[in-house]
This record gives C-alpha cells, structure tokens and sequence, in this order.
C-alpha cells in the first residue's frame, strides 16, 4: 500500500512549527526520523492532512551536559547517543539501551523525541527516561513545561502531549557517584521489540542497593515502576532469600497482559528471571 495523500511542511523554526500547528487540524502530525510513523503512514493506520517535518528545525539536536543534568534535544538520532562519549559516562542505561534498538539503519534515522512521543510500551527509552527519573521538556507557543518521565506516559501509545505542543528535549540527571544501572531485556531476536525489559537504577555498596528504581517495559501499556519489589530489596544485602521475596513482590507490581508472545504469566516468569539476573550482575560488577 501506499500512504493516503497528505500536504508536506518543512519549517526552519520553531516559530514556524507552531505556526502550521495553530493552522491546521487535529490530524496534522509531526515527522521525525520517521521509523515509526511512515510504515503507519504506509499501511494507512495513519491518514493526516498535513505532515510537519521536524529535521530541518533549528535547535532541536544535541547532547549538552552542564551541572549534575544532560539535555537531549527530541531530535537527536539513536546512533548519536549509541556513540555519544557522554552519554558512556552519565547515562550508561542509555548507552546500553542503544544496540538493542532495531538494527542500525533505524538508528541512524530514529530519534528520542520521537520514541517517547510514539511511547510504543515495548520500547526501551521510554522505561529509561521513567527509571532514571528524566524530565520530558514540551515546548508550544505558550512556552516550555516540564514533566517527569512517570506522568508522560499515560497508556498505550498515548503520552501527556496536547496539541499545539512537541517535545523539544530530555532532561536526565546524571549517573551519581556510586550509582549503577542496567537496562536488559528479554527478545526472540536481536533487534527485536522486548518480550519482557528492565531498566534498574540503584546506589551500590557492597552486596546492598539502595535508591532503587525498576522500570519494566513490555509487561504494561507504560513503562511500570516496581514498588513492591523495591520494598522487598530496598537497603538489603542482595540473597537468594531476598531475591525470592522480591520476584514473588513483582506478582503485585506487573499484571502483563496475554499477547501473540505469550501468556501473562510466562512474561511474569520472565520478569522475575530478568529481575534476580539483573540486580545479580548490579552487584558483582
Ligand atoms: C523494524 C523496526 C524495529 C524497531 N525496533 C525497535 C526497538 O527494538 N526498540 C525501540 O524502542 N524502537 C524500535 N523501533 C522504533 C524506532 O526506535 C523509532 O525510531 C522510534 O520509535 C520513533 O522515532 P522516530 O524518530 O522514527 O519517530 P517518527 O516515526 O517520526 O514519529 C513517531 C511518532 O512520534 C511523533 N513525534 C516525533 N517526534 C516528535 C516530537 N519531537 N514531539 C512530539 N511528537 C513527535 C510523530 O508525530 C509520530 O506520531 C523499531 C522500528 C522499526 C521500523
């Protein structure tokens, strides 16, 4: 198939997106790298009037570090993260995220912005930006606000976005001293969306974590936050028995859904193997 006709902007500012988005209609949508929207376009599960395209806009692009936070502009590609020595230091969750998105011709086109705006709940940034406890920055031509990770993401495909707005950047706090992260995932192949992924941030000393954050993608329509195993795990030295307590907490934390990749309960299980793997690795790092 091919997509429905549509009108096509190419604006330089961001002055001139706002102007096209108080123009036009509620069916204008926003171009980024597209690996997302053009195959919707493509199978017309998407029909706007009017594209905006987004990669000829100013100011948009850049990893900037400055105090304890770094700035992502929305349309930053995935491989410049992936190659981004500050991204390697500060934000080590999202460098590893990076190799398990698609494969690199995605990634060479795919942009943050566009991944949190599409908040597809398999996909890897999304949990990051929730685990790592990262701002989202929505600008529009009222002005610029800010919303944590947490409350962006309302359900399936389905963020805190409204019209008029777009998301100009991220704000992730920086990787403290003394603080790991993982970010792994379960997949039938490499490159392939998460079966069942976890996004995990503590403070480590020793065998104990502390500060902890678990953000599990794949198992929910958003990216969900793991409080009951937290609890279970939180200040304890990591054992077998605490490691027990925390996979059986999970049961209260995730209700994954029956999908064409499996049952409910076979991602449960997989959360479980994915969570005992994870923290393990944290602490023998
Ligand atoms: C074969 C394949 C495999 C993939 N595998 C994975 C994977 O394993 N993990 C994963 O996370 N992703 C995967 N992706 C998706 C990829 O990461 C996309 O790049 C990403 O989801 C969307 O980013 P984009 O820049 O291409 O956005 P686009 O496709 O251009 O846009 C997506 C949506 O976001 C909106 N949008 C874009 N930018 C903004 C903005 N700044 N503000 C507001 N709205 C905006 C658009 O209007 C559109 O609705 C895969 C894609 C393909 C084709």
């Amino acid at each position: 198939m091919k997509p429905a006709p549509f009108a096509y902007a190419t604006p330089s500012t961001l002055d001139g997106v706002f102007d096209l988005l108080a123009r036009s209609g509620e069916d204008t949508r926003l171009l980024a790298g597209g690996q997302s929207l053009v195959p919707t376009l493509a199978f017309r599960l998407s029909t706007p009037s009017l594209l905006i395209d987004l990669n000829r806009v100013a100011g948009l692009s850049g990893i900037t570090a400055s105090g304890d936070t770094v700035r992502i502009g929305a349309m930053t590609r995935h491989c410049e993260l992936e190659h981004s020595s500050v991204i390697a230091a500060k934000l080590p969750m999202v460098a590893q995220a990076m190799p398990q998105i698609g494969h690199p011709a995605i990634r060479t086109r795919g942009t943050i912005g566009g991944s949190l705006a599409f908040a597809d709940p398999a996909a890897e940034l999304p949990a990051c930006a929730v685990a790592l406890g990262a701002r989202i920055v929505i600008a529009s031509r009222e002005g610029t606000r800010r919303v944590p990770a947490r409350d962006f993401f309302k359900g399936l495909y389905e963020t805190d976005l409204r019209t008029g707005e777009l998301i100009a950047a991220i704000e992730f706090p920086a990787q403290p001293p003394g603080y790991r992260s993982r970010l792994a995932e379960l997949a039938r192949r490499h490159g392939d969306y998460a079966l069942v992924g976890l996004g995990a941030h503590a403070k480590v000393d020793g065998d104990r974590l502390s500060d902890l954050r678990l953000a599990f993608f794949g198992v929910s329509s958003r990216p969900a936050l793991a409080a009951q195993a937290v609890r279970e795990l939180e200040g304890q030295r990591l054992s077998p028995t605490v490691l027990a307590l925390a996979g059986e907490a999970l049961g209260d934390d995730l209700d994954p859904p029956d999908d064409l990749n499996g049952s409910g309960r076979t991602k449960l299980h997989l959360a479980r193997v994915l969570l005992s793997r994870t923290l393990s690795g944290m602490v023998g790092a």
